[in-house]
């Protein structure tokens, strides 16, 4: 699997994102021929999680947009309710608070969290508080 790739909406270097990923956040993956036609298990696809790009994943031959998800993705909005921590319910506006970040690190710490399958990125959201 490639490092990284760039979005091809808005240009961004985008970081790698697994099968099992997508398939716990795209609608109705069981579906053919609509949001599961674009997962193919024999390519590689990326998260972009640039701010006002549509683009949620994507592949060498296809985009998965932000309406094809379950949820909004709190990284790309720019709202205070958006969920950073998908794992313990936070919010960009909880996100600030030192306590609340403090707790999501000793939860990650302990292995508690559930990143690879709750964040739409797959990874840790440490890194998105502020
Ligand atoms: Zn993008």
């Amino acid at each position: 699997m490639a490092t990284k790739a760039a979005c091809p909406e808005c240009g961004n270097m985008c970081l790698p994102v697994n099968m099992q990923t997508m398939k716990h956040h795209v609608k109705k993956p069981w579906l053919d021929g609509q949001a599961n036609g674009k997962l193919d298990e024999q390519v590689d696809y990326y998260f972009c999680p640039s701010q006002g790009c549509a683009t949620v994943y994507f592949s060498s031959q296809v985009q998965i947009k932000s309406n094809d998800l379950r949820l909004e993705v709190g990284v790309k909005s720019e709202n205070e309710s958006a969920l950073i921590c998908y794992c313990f319910d936070v919010s960009r506006a909880d996100a600030a608070n030192p306590d609340i970040k403090a707790y999501v690190t000793a939860q990650t710490q302990a292995k508690q969290c559930a990143c690879a399958v709750r964040n739409p990125s797959g990874r840790c959201c440490l890194k998105d508080f502020s």
